[in-house]
């Protein structure tokens, strides 16, 4: 049995952000829209051991909010129109923004813990293979 190198942990990110298992490439991460499969279906890897929490959710947030948010307020137009026009607008468009990116930085997010070795029961016990 070939035994493949372990990526590094920028490659296991990717990997994640891509939807894909970080330990092989091959598999995917989800089985529904955040769903994590409990094993990659391509090498078998454990995907359901990672504890994502609150993660994710928090790096959306801080991307969304970031990225998108705090540079609309540099826009004219959105002071100048009708807040009952400008909020449905915004309030849409950041909801499908935060949807998604939501995924993909869950993916990011255990392929980090992947790539750092962190688990749901981390101990002496349980090391990164
Ligand atoms: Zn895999």
């Amino acid at each position: 049995m070939t035994q493949k190198k372990r990526p590094t942990v920028l490659q296991a990110m990717a990997r994640g952000l891509g939807g894909h298992c970080p330990a092989c490439k091959e598999g995917r991460i989800f089985s529904r829209y955040l769903k994590v499969q409990p094993s990659c279906e391509a090498c078998g890897h454990d995907l359901a051991q990672y504890p994502a929490d609150d993660g994710p959710a928090y790096f959306t947030i801080l991307l969304v909010g970031h990225l998108i948010v705090g540079p609309l307020f540099f826009f004219p137009v959105i002071w100048e129109t009708s807040a009952w026009i400008m909020l449905p607008i915004l309030m849409g468009s950041l909801t499908a923004a935060v949807l998604l990116i939501l995924p993909r930085v869950k993916g990011a997010f255990i392929g980090l813990l992947y790539g750092l070795g962190i688990r749901e029961r981390d101990s002496a016990l349980h090391t990164a293979d």
